[in-house]
C-alpha cells in the first residue's frame, strides 16, 4: 500500500462532511470557512510510541487517545471542536493497525461532529501528532490566568484512576478484574469533558484539564493568575477503585500521576451555586477541593503526604 493508498483508504472518509469545510482532503490545503462573530481556539498533541503508549497497546486505544487528548484541550479552553488534522509517521503501513486506529479515531471524531480536514504521513518511528480546531465565542475562552483569592477550586471525575492503571501489576490482589479493567479503560480510553468544558463558558473563571498530574497542572493556573491555592486531601475525588488501595498511595496517583483528562477549574465562591446544576445537566460529576488564596504557592492540607514529584515532565 502506497502513502496515497493508505490516505485515500483509512482516512478520506466523507462520514461527516461539515458546512464550514470548502476543502477538506486531497488538495496542497483544505479550505475553511471561519464562523462569524467566534474566536478560533488551535491545538496540538503528540503521542511517541514508548513515550505515552507501548508498542503492544491496541491501535484502536491509541485512535481514540491521540485525538481524545485534543479534545481535551479545547474542552479546558470552552471551545466548541469543529475541524481536525493527522500527522501520522508510521514505521510500515500495517494495514491492521491502521484500520483499528481509524477505527478508534472516527468513532470519537464522529461523536463530536469533528471533520478530519487534512493531514500528513510519513515513515519514521510511530509517533501521532493532532492538531485540532474549535469555536470560542469572543471574551469567552476559559483561560489558565482569570483565578482570583477566593475562588472555589473544583475537579471533574475522579483522579488518580490513570496512574494506578500504569501501577496495575503492583495491585492485582487488591483490585477486582473489574476495577482492574476500569482504570485500565480510564488509561486507554479516557473521556474528554467537552460538554462540560462548553457548559463552564461565563461561569468559571480559569480552566485546565488534567493531563501531567493535578498539582503540576493547577501550577499552570496559580502562576498564570498570580496567585496560590488550597487544596484538600479529604475532598479529592477518588473512585471505589482507588480508595482500595492505600489512602497515600491513592492520593499521590490523584495529586501527581498524570493522564487523567478531567478538567480542574476555579469559579467565583458567588457562581458556585451553579455548578451543581451545571454538573447534573452534563452528567460529570464536580467536586470543589479546594480555594484559590493571596500566597504564590499550593497548599496542600489533610493528610501528610510524600510526594515525591508533581507531575509528569518530559525533560
Ligand atoms: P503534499 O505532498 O501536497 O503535502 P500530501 O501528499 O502530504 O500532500 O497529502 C495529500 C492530501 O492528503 C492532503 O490533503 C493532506 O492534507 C492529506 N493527508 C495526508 N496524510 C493524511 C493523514 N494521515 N490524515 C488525513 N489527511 C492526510
Ligand atoms: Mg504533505
Amino acid at each position: 500500500m502506497n502513502e496515497f493508498d493508505l490516505i485515500d483508504v483509512f482516512f478520506k472518509q466523507p462520514a461527516l462532511t461539515r458546512p464550514d469545510v470548502l476543502l477538506g482532503i486531497g488538495d496542497d490545503a483544505a479550505l475553511l470557512i471561519p464562523p462569524k462573530d467566534q474566536q478560533i481556539a488551535a491545538s496540538m498533541d503528540t503521542l511517541v510510541d514508548g513515550v505515552h503508549f507501548l508498542a503492544s497497546t491496541p491501535a484502536e486505544y491509541i485512535g481514540h487517545k491521540a485525538l481524545a487528548v485534543n479534545l481535551s484541550d479545547l474542552a479546558a479552553m470552552g471551545a466548541e471542536p469543529a475541524w481536525v488534522m493527522l500527522a501520522l509517521t508510521l514505521p510500515n503501513a500495517n494495514e491492521k493497525w491502521l484500520h483499528d486506529f481509524a477505527k478508534g479515531f472516527y468513532a470519537l471524531a464522529n461523536l463530536y461532529q469533528l471533520t478530519l480536514i487534512g493531514g500528513d504521513t510519513t515513515h519514521g518511528p510511530l509517533s501521532i501528532t493532532i492538531q485540532i480546531q474549535g469555536f470560542v465565542p469572543a471574551g469567552l475562552a476559559l483561560r489558565r490566568d482569570g483565578a482570583k483569592p477566593g475562588d472555589k477550586i473544583y475537579v471533574s471525575g475522579t483522579l488518580g484512576d490513570a496512574g494506578a492503571a500504569l501501577a496495575a501489576a503492583k495491585y492485582q490482589t487488591i483490585l477486582s478484574a473489574s476495577e482492574q479493567q476500569y482504570v485500565m479503560q480510564r488509561l486507554h480510553l479516557p473521556t474528554p469533558r467537552v460538554a462540560l468544558g462548553l457548559a463552564l463558558r461565563s461561569v468559571a473563571s480559569s480552566a485546565i484539564d488534567v493531563s501531567d498530574g493535578l498539582l503540576a497542572d493547577l501550577r499552570h493556573i496559580v502562576t498564570n493568575s498570580r496567585a496560590g491555592a488550597e487544596i484538600h486531601t479529604h475532598q479529592i475525588p477518588l473512585s471505589s477503585a482507588l480508595q482500595k488501595l492505600p489512602r497515600t498511595t491513592a492520593l499521590e496517583y490523584a495529586l501527581s500521576a498524570g493522564d487523567d483528562y478531567e478538567l480542574c477549574f476555579t469559579v467565583p465562591s458567588e457562581k458556585s451555586d451553579q455548578i451543581k446544576i451545571i454538573s447534573e445537566k452534563v452528567g460529570v460529576p464536580c467536586t470543589c477541593i479546594g480555594e484559590i488564596t493571596n500566597s504564590s504557592d499550593i497548599q496542600v492540607s489533610g493528610e501528610t503526604l510524600n510526594l515525591t514529584r508533581q507531575g509528569y515532565q518530559h525533560f
